[in-house]
C-alpha cells in the first residue's frame, strides 16, 4: 500500500479528486502544485494509514517510517535543505486534514524541527535573531498544547507577565533576547509539569505530531462534531507535512486569509485580511487588528491601516491572479490561506468556502451568468434547508443582543413581542393590534389559536419534536423550545430568569435560528424573495417532476403558501378550523350531545362555518387541487376542561354543569392517539362526515360559480386500516355528493381517498386501492404506529438514543427509509398494481424534509405536501432529487 503522497515544485502524486484518500487539504495542496502555483513542498500521509493505525492498536504500518523519511528527503531535495540538519535547516508544519473540514481536529503545529541548537542556526541563516526565537517560542507553545497536552493558558500567562514587566503591548515588540527569556521560562514549566524536558530530537517531534493528528480523530471534540454532522468514523484523517515558509520574517513578510467572493453577501470581490510580520493563525486569533487585502475593501470598512494592495503590490498582484485562477479551476468560491515570505507569495490552502444562504444564492446565479456553471449545477449548489434562513425575518447581525436564556432553535426566524402566558391572552392582545410572544411551559392542541395569534412561541420544556416545535414549524412561526433556565409562574403571571422578573406586556425577542431569548426589541431584517431567490426557484421548477403542495387550513397560510409557489393543498386538517373563536362551543355541543338529534342540531351550526372556510380556500387555490381530511383527532382534544368552559357549554346546551362533567368523563380514553379517532369517528357518527362532505360540495359548487375555475376536491378519510372502513365512509360521501348535485344541478368532480398511516393500511394497500382514488402517506402517524413510539413523548428518550448511537436521526424529522419508507414503497407499488392512475402524495412533516423528498422521488410519488414556509425548500429539494 502507498501510504505517503508527495507534492512540490509543479508536480504531485495526488490531485483534487483524491479527497477521500488525502483529505481535503492534502488533495487541494496537490492540485495547486500540479497547476504550477507556488506551494511549499510537502507530503500527505493517507487516511488509510489513519484507519490502519486504529485497526492495529494505535501503531503505524511497518513501512510508514521509511516512506516518511524518503518523503522528507524529497522535500529536502526540492528546497536544498535537510530535516534536522542545522547547516541547511528544514522546518516543517504538521497539519491535519479530513475529507470534510472539521473543527475539533488537531490544531496545526508550525516550525517543527526547531530546538536549542537549530534555533541558533535559524538566527544566523535568516540574519534575524528576533524572528528565529519568535518562531521557536511559537513552536514550543503549539507543540506543548497539541502534542504534550499542556494547557494553552500556562504559556499565555508567562508571556503576558513578561510583556507587562517590559511594558509592551504587542508580541512583536519583544526582542530576540527577551524571547530567549520567555523560552527558558516555557521550558522550565514544561519540565516541571511533565517531569521531562521539551523534546529536542526533530524526528521525535515529528512522530509526536503525526501521532497526535491521528489520535485527535478520536478526541471528544471530534467525535461530537462528527455526530452532529453525520460524518462517519471510518473516514479517518490524513496528515500533511509541509516545508515552512515564514510570514514572521519582518516587515516584508505577512500571512493572510481570503475569499474569492464575499461570503456573507456573495458579491464578486476579493475579500480578506492579513497581518504583516505574523504567522499561522494570528489573523483569526485577533492578536492584532488585521488589515484589508484590497484598497476597495479598506475604504469600504473605513480602516486607516494600509491594504496589502498598497504595502506589497507585487505579492498582491500575483495573489489576485492566483485567486482568480483557482476560482475558475474549481468553478466555485474559494477560501484561501497564504503567506508572504520576504515579498514572495506562497499558497497554503484552498477549499470551497462556506457562505450564508443569501451569498450561496447570489454566487450560484452569478456564476451561471458568468458561464462558470450551468443552471442545473446552480440549483444543485443550494442547500435546500438553508433557505429557511431566508424565508423568515431575522435579527440584524449588527444589532446588540441582550441574551437572557438559551433554548432549542425549534423553528426558524426571529420575533419580538409582548409576553403573554395564555392563548386566550394572545388572541385578545392580537385583536387589539398588539404583537405578542406566547410563553408557555409547554403547549397543547388547545393552544393552536394562541399560537396563531402570536408572533412567536417560547416554551421552557420540550424538545425539537415537542408539540410547540412541530406546530410552530408548521405555521412558519419562530419558536424557541425547552429554555429550561426560565421559570414561568402562570398564577403570578411572571417569567423569571437570572434574578430578573418579566411580566405580561414586557417585551422579549426570540431567535428561532439559534435558540436565544433576548430582552427587549431587536432590529430585524425582512426576507427578500425576489432576485436571486426567484431565479433559482424558477430553474428548480423547470427541473422537478413532483408537484409541491402545502398543508394549510387557514386562508392566511394558504395565501402564504401560494406566494411561495404551492401547487395546491395536500392536507387541510379540518379539526384546526374548529378551535377558532365561537366554533369551539358548537363543536363541544356536538361532541357532548347525547343523541343523534342533538348532534345534528350542533352540526347544523357548524355547517355554514365549514362551508365558508372551504369556499375561501377553494377561491385562493383557484382550481388547484385541494385535499380535505375529515375530522381526525380524538374527541377529548375538544372537551371543555376548566369550570368556566364547562359552564359556558352547559348554558348553551341547556343542561346542568354536573351532567356535562359526567358526559366528559365517559369520553375519557386511556390511549387517545390509538382510540376513538380518525375514520372511527365517521363510523360511529356518520352525521359528522356527512356535514363535512356537504360543506365541501356546497363550497365547491359555489367556488366554481364565483371563479369559473371548477374545483376538484379530494376528500381524505383518515386512519383507515380496513377497506370496509373506507367503503362505509365513502358511501355516505357519495350519497351527499349526489344530493348536493341534485339540489344545485351542478356536477362536481371529486376524488375520495385515504391516508396511509397505519401499517395495516400499507400491507393491504392493494385492496384499499379498490376504494381509494388516492393515497396520501401520513408519515407522522405512520412513523408513530410503525415504531410504536408516541411522537409527543419521544423527546425524553430519542435524544438518549441518538447520543448512544442507537438511532442516527429522529425518525419524526427525517423519514426512516429502511422501515417506514419500506411500507411507503410497498403501499405505493400495491396501490398502483390495483389502480395504475392512483394519485400518490405525502403529507407528514417529512414532506418538507430534503432527504425524505429524495426518497419520495425515488418511489415515484406525484407530490409532496408541506407547511407553507417549507414550500420553497421542497421545490428545490424536489428539483435536486429529479436529476
Ligand atoms: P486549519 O485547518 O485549522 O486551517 P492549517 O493546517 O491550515 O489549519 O494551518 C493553520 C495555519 O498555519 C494556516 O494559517 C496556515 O496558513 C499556516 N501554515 C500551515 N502550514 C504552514 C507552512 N508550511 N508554512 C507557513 N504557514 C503554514
Ligand atoms: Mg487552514
Ligand atoms: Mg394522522
Amino acid at each position: 500500500t502507498k501510504w505517503v503522497y508527495t507534492f512540490g515544485d509543479g508536480a504531485a502524486e495526488g490531485r483534487a479528486g483524491d479527497r477521500n484518500l488525502l483529505g481535503g487539504k492534502g488533495a487541494n495542496l496537490a492540485e495547486m502544485c500540479s497547476l504550477g502555483l507556488p506551494v511549499p513542498p510537502g507530503f500527505t500521509i493517507t487516511t488509510e494509514a489513519c484507519n490502519w493505525f486504529y485497526a492495529n492498536g494505535r501503531t503505524y504500518p511497518p513501512s510508514l517510517e521509511a516512506d516518511v523519511l524518503a518523503a522528507l528527503d524529497h522535500i529536502g531535495a526540492l528546497t536544498g535543505r535537510r530535516f534536522g540538519d542545522p547547516e541547511k535547516l528544514l522546518l516543517v508544519s504538521v497539519r491535519s486534514g479530513a475529507r470534510a473540514s472539521m473543527p475539533g481536529m488537531m490544531d496545526t503545529v508550525l516550525n517543527l524541527g526547531l530546538n536549542d541548537e537549530t534555533v541558533e542556526a535559524l538566527a544566523t541563516d535568516s540574519g534575524d535573531a528576533r524572528f528565529a526565537y519568535d518562531s521557536y517560542r511559537r513552536f514550543i507553545q503549539m507543540y506543548s498544547n497539541v502534542v504534550l497536552d499542556l494547557d494553552h493558558e500556562v504559556f499565555e500567562e508567562i508571556l503576558e507577565e513578561e510583556k507587562a514587566r517590559l511594558g509592551y503591548e504587542l508580541d512583536t515588540e519583544l526582542s530576540a533576547i527577551e524571547w530567549q527569556g520567555v523560552i527558558a521560562h516555557y521550558k522550565a514549566t514544561i519540565e516541571e509539569e511533565l517531569g521531562e524536558p521539551f523534546p529536542q530530537d526533530p524526528r521525535e517531534q515529528l512522530w509526536g505530531a503525526i501521532g497526535a493528528v491521528f489520535s485527535s480523530w478520536m478526541n471528544h471534540r471530534a467525535i461530537t462534531y462528527r455526530r452532529l454532522h453525520d460524518i462517519p468514523e471510518s473516514w479517518g484523517t490524513a496528515v500533511n507535512v509541509q516545508a515552512m515558509v515564514f510570514g514572521n520574517m519582518g516587515e516584508t513578510s505577512a500571512t493572510g486569509v481570503a475569499f474569492t467572493r464575499n461570503p456573507s453577501t456573495g458579491e464578486k470581490m476579493l475579500y480578506g485580511e492579513f497581518l504583516v510580520n505574523a504567522q499561522g493563525e494570528d489573523v483569526v486569533a485577533g492578536i492584532r487588528t488585521p488589515q484589508s487585502i484590497t484598497e476597495k475593501a479598506r475604504i469600504d470598512s473605513g480602516s486607516d491601516k494600509p491594504s496589502l494592495q498598497k504595502v506589497m503590490p507585487e505579492a498582491f498582484a500575483s495573489f489576485v491572479e492566483i485567486s482568480e485562477r483557482l476560482e475558475k479551476h474549481y468553478r466555485d468560491m474559494q477560501d484561501l490561506e497564504f503567506t508572504i515570505e520576504r515579498g514572495k507569495l506562497w499558497m497554503l490552502q484552498t477549499r470551497s468556502g462556506k457562505r450564508t444562504a443569501k451569498a450561496a444564492l447570489r454566487m450560484a446565479v452569478d456564476m451561471a451568468a458568468e458561464g462558470l456553471i450551468g443552471k442545473e449545477e446552480a440549483v444543485a449548489r443550494i442547500d435546500p434547508a438553508s433557505l429557511d434562513q431566508l424565508l423568515h425575518p431575522t435579527i440584524d447581525p449588527k444589532a446588540e443582543r441582550n441574551v437572557i436564556a438559551i433554548g432549542l432553535p425549534a423553528s426558524p426566524g426571529a420575533a419580538t413581542g409582548e409576553i403573554v402566558f395564555s392563548s386566550h391572552d394572545a388572541e385578545e392582545a392580537k385583536a387589539l393590534g398588539k404583537k405578542v410572544i406566547l410563553v408557555r411551559i409547554e403547549t397543547s392542541p388547545e393552544d393552536i389559536h394562541g399560537m396563531h395569534a402570536a408572533e412567536g412561541i417560547l416554551t421552557t420544556r420540550g424538545g425539537m419534536t415537542s408539540h410547540a416545535a412541530v406546530v410552530a414549524r408548521g405555521m412558519g412561526k419562530p419558536c424557541v423550545s425547552g429554555a429550561g433556565s426560565l421559570r414561568v409562574d402562570y398564577r403570578a403571571g411572571t417569567l423569571m430568569v437570572m434574578g430578573e422578573t418579566f411580566r405580561k406586556g414586557d417585551i422579549v425577542t426570540i431567535d428561532g435560528g439559534n435558540g436565544q431569548v433576548l430582552k427587549g426589541p431587536v432590529a430585524m431584517l425582512q426576507p427578500e424573495l425576489s432576485g436571486d431567490f426567484a431565479a433559482i426557484m424558477e430553474w428548480a421548477d423547470a427541473t422537478r417532476r413532483m408537484k409541491v403542495r402545502t398543508n394549510a387550513e387557514t386562508p392566511a397560510d394558504a395565501r402564504m403558501a401560494r406566494s411561495f409557489g404551492a401547487e395546491g393543498i395536500g392536507l387541510c386538517r379540518t379539526e384546526h378550523m374548529f378551535f377558532e373563536g365561537d366554533r369551539i362551543i358548537a363543536m363541544r355541543e356536538m361532541i357532548l350531545a347525547d343523541t343523534e338529534k342533538d348532534r345534528r342540531a350542533a352540526l347544523a351550526k357548524l355547517l355554514p362555518m365549514q362551508r365558508s372556510d372551504f369556499l375561501e380556500l377553494f377561491e385562493i387555490m383557484a382550481g388547484l387541487p385541494v385535499t380535505i381530511r375529515l375530522l381526525d383527532p380524538p374527541l377529548h382534544e375538544f372537551l371543555p376542561k376548566t369550570e368556566e368552559e364547562i359552564a359556558e357549554v352547559a348554558s348553551v346546551m341547556n343542561v346542568s354543569a354536573e351532567k356535562l362533567r359526567q358526559r366528559t368523563e365517559t369520553l375519557h380514553e386511556f390511549n387517545p392517539m390509538l382510540g376513538h379517532r380518525g375514520c372511527r369517528l365517521a363510523v360511529s357518527y356518520p352525521e359528522i362526515a356527512e356535514m363535512q362532505a356537504r360543506a365541501i360540495f356546497e363550497a365547491a359548487v359555489e367556488a366554481g360559480r364565483k371563479t369559473g375555475n371548477p374545483v376538484v376536491p379530494e376528500i381524505m378519510v383518515p386512519l383507515v386500516g380496513l377497506k370496509t372502513e373506507l367503503d362505509f365512509v365513502k358511501a355516505s360521501i357519495d350519497a351527499v355528493a349526489k344530493s348536493v348535485m341534485d339540489e344545485t344541478g351542478v356536477t362536481v368532480e371529486y376524488l375520495t381517498g385515504t391516508m396511509i398511516e397505519l401499517p395495516r393500511a400499507a400491507i393491504r394497500a392493494h385492496v384499499i386501492a379498490e376504494a381509494a382514488e388516492f393515497f396520501s402517506f401520513g408519515t407522522n402517524d405512520l412513523t408513530q404506529t410503525t415504531f410504536g413510539i408516541s411522537r409527543d413523548d419521544a423527546a425524553s428518550f430519542l435524544d438518549i438514543y441518538r447520543q448512544k448511537g442507537i438511532v442516527e436521526q429522529d425518525p419524526f424529522v427525517s423519514l426512516d427509509i429502511d422501515g417506514v419508507g419500506e411500507l411507503v414503497r410497498m403501499a405505493a407499488e400495491k396501490g398502483r398494481a390495483t389502480r395504475p392512475d392512483i394519485k400518490l402524495g405525502i403529507c407528514g412533516e417529512h414532506g418538507g424534509d430534503p432527504a425524505s423528498i429524495h426518497f419520495c422521488e425515488e418511489v415515484g410519488l406525484d407530490y409532496v405536501s408541506c407547511s407553507p414556509y417549507r414550500v420553497p425548500i421542497a421545490r428545490l429539494a424536489a428539483a435536486q432529487a429529479a436529476v
